[in-house]
This record gives C-alpha cells, structure tokens and sequence, in this order.
C-alpha cells in the first residue's frame, strides 16, 4: 500500500512495486496529475481523517509506504506563510498512520523524511555542508517542514520500540525527475529552473531565486525508487539518506540546464526564498547498510528530465 500515491514519488513507486508482481493499494487525495495510475486499487481519500485511515487496514500488507505529506519547493516550504498546515496536516496523517498501521496489519512500514531534518548551524558553508546521519541532533532545522519530518521519524521509532512496527526511515535529499510538480508553486528547484529555461525565449534571460551560490545534490527518481524499494527490505530501522553526493551550485545547475536546452541564456538573481546555504548527501551509512548507493551522474537525470517539461511547457502553449 502506497500513502501519497498521487504524488510524484508514489506514483513512480507504485509502478515499481507493480513491476514487481505486487497486488497494490495506492491512497491520496487526488490521482496522479500526470498519466494513469497503475495500482489495483486507488483510493480517494483524506488521510488526516482517522475513520479513512482505518479502514484501510481490513486487509493486512506486506509493506506500507507513507509518503502523504503537505509538500513543496522552496517557494512553498520556506517562505514561512504555509507553516501550521504544514505542520498540521502531515503531523495528522503521520499520528494516523502510526496508531492503525499496527504490527500485524503491516509487514514493514516506510517513513519518507528529509534532509530538511539536519541543523541550520551545519549547513551554513555552501562547500562544507555536514548531514551525516547522527548529525542531526542537537535538532535544529531550518523549516516547519523539517521539525514535523523530525517528530515524525521520532514518532515511527518510538512506535517500533513500544509496539514492534518494523519501521523503515529515509531522509530523501532533492528528488527529481519526469511527472513531477513542474509549476504552480509546489516545484522544487531543478523543475522550476527546466520550465524557466524551457520558456525562455533564446537571446534573453532567466531568473534564479539567490545569489546561485547556494549549493545542493539532486537524484534522479529511479534511483530514489531504487534505495526505497532496497532499504524497505533490509533490517535497517534507523534513518537513512537516501540522495546524490553531486553537489552543485544552483547557478552551475541552471547553466547545465541551459546548455542542454542549447539556448543562449543570462542568468539574473533575483530576491527569493533559498532555504540553507549548503546541502549534500552523505552516502557512507547507506553504502554501508546496503552495499549499495545511488552513483548516476546528475547531467543524466537532468537531460530526461528537461525534455519532459520542455514538452509539458509546449503542450500547455499549444493548448
Ligand atoms: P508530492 O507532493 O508530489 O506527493 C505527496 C502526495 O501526498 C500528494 O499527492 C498529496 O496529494 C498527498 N497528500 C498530502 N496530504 C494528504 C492527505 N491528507 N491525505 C491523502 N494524501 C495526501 O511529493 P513527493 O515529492 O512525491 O514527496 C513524497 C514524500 O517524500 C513526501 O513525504 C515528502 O515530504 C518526501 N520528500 C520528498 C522530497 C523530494 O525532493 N521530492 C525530498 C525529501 C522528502
């Protein structure tokens, strides 16, 4: 059973797990914005409601995965206007999941987490940003979003250790990739700066949020999938990143983006939210916990993915 299906990571996830033979249960508020689900069974529903939440559970799952969440970019997450309903919203549907998604209804439970968790003091030099795992505490994110991801994966571990959930925790860094949010308010970096450059016309200029200074590593969504689908079935229940250790400035990522559009584009800073000034994965506890880690050069992801908003921003022209 798939929470947030949906959504951008659910849906890519839900084509995996059905990739894989499963018989899938997807949930979310609303389908897919772009294409057709393909779980089993799709149910429209509020996951802040209790009542909905339980009902859910009359059949039991061999893996559940949470990924409901009241989620943007930058310019959702960190202008401050959105705090109580971010915070409320994915609280509520993560005291729901925790209390009905018991230990005999589900064989293992998936939390998505963030990056957003680590401290701001730690991510204050664009070229030294420390987000090892045991980095996070003492706590002090830099976002709402990132305080309710932290009481979050304390409430699922606090679950594991009182009532035996088999619990599993990654700390996404940047996700990325075709059939994600792409405008509208909700896109995070590297989709808002395809369908910028993708609109812009050859000779101008485009616009990035801050002085492109700051510094993040992006991952392709197969590979997100990828360590999802292998840290759900090892024995790790501690959290875990899940992410690239390709950093990359915000302006070196918009002029990547601008040679594969192959236009001649000035980049203009413009004021605007930026969250931390650095951000990079830290990749030794999951190289460890599964021998494997996300190793795809970022320009890949990136290539496919303009593309896709490039053709989405010339379908919404044409329509
Ligand atoms: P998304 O916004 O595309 O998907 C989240 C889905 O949850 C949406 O479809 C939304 O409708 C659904 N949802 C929200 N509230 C709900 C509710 N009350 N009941 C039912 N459904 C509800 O986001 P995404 O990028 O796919 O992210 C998935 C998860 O991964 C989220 O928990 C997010 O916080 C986490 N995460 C994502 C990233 C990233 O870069 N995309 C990074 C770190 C963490």
């Amino acid at each position: 059973m798939v929470f947030g299906a949906g959504g951008f990571i659910g849906n890519h996830l839900v084509n995996r797990l059905k990739s894989e033979g499963f018989w899938v249960r997807g949930v979310d508020v609303k389908y897919p914005e772009f294409g057709q689900t393909k779980a089993d069974d799709f149910i429209i529903g509020d996951l802040r409601d209790a009542k909905v939440v339980e009902s859910l559970f009359f059949r039991d799952f061999d893996e559940v995965y949470q990924l409901a969440a009241d989620m943007g970019g930058a310019g959702y997450l960190f202008t401050g206007e959105n705090d109580a309903d971010v915070i409320f919203n994915s609280a509520q549907v993560n005291l729901n999941t925790a209390k009905y998604c018991t230990a005999d209804k589900a064989g293992r439970l998936f939390f998505t987490s963030s990056a957003c968790i680590y401290p701001a003091y730690n991510q204050t030099d664009p070229d030294n940003p420390v987000c090892g795992e045991k980095s996070a505490y003492p706590a002090d994110p830099e976002s709402d979003y990132g305080w309710e991801k932290l009481f979050s994966e304390r409430l699922y571990q606090a679950f594991h250790r009182n009532h035996g959930i088999n619990v599993r925790i990654a700390r996404y860094h940047n996700i990325f990739g075709p059939l994600g949010t792409w405008q509208g308010g909700r896109e995070k970096a590297p989709a808002a700066l395809c369908r910028k450059i993708a609109e812009a016309t050859d000779g101008t200029e485009m616009e990035i949020w801050g002085d492109g200074r700051q510094t993040r590593s992006f991952l392709y969504i197969d590979e997100c999938i990828e360590g999802t689908v292998r840290l759900m079935r090892s024995d790790y229940s501690d959290p875990v990143n899940i992410g690239s250790e390709e950093m990359i400035s915000i302006a070196d990522l918009a002029e990547a983006i601008i040679k594969l559009s192959g236009k001649q584009l000035k980049i203009q800073s413009v004021e605007g939210p930026q969250g931390v000034r650095g951000r990079n994965s830290d990749n030794r506890l999951i190289a460890e916990v599964l021998g494997w880690k996300p190793e795809q050069p970022l320009i890949q992801g990136l290539a496919t993915t303009y593309q896709w908003i490039a053709s989405q921003v010339a379908i919404k022209n044409h329509v």
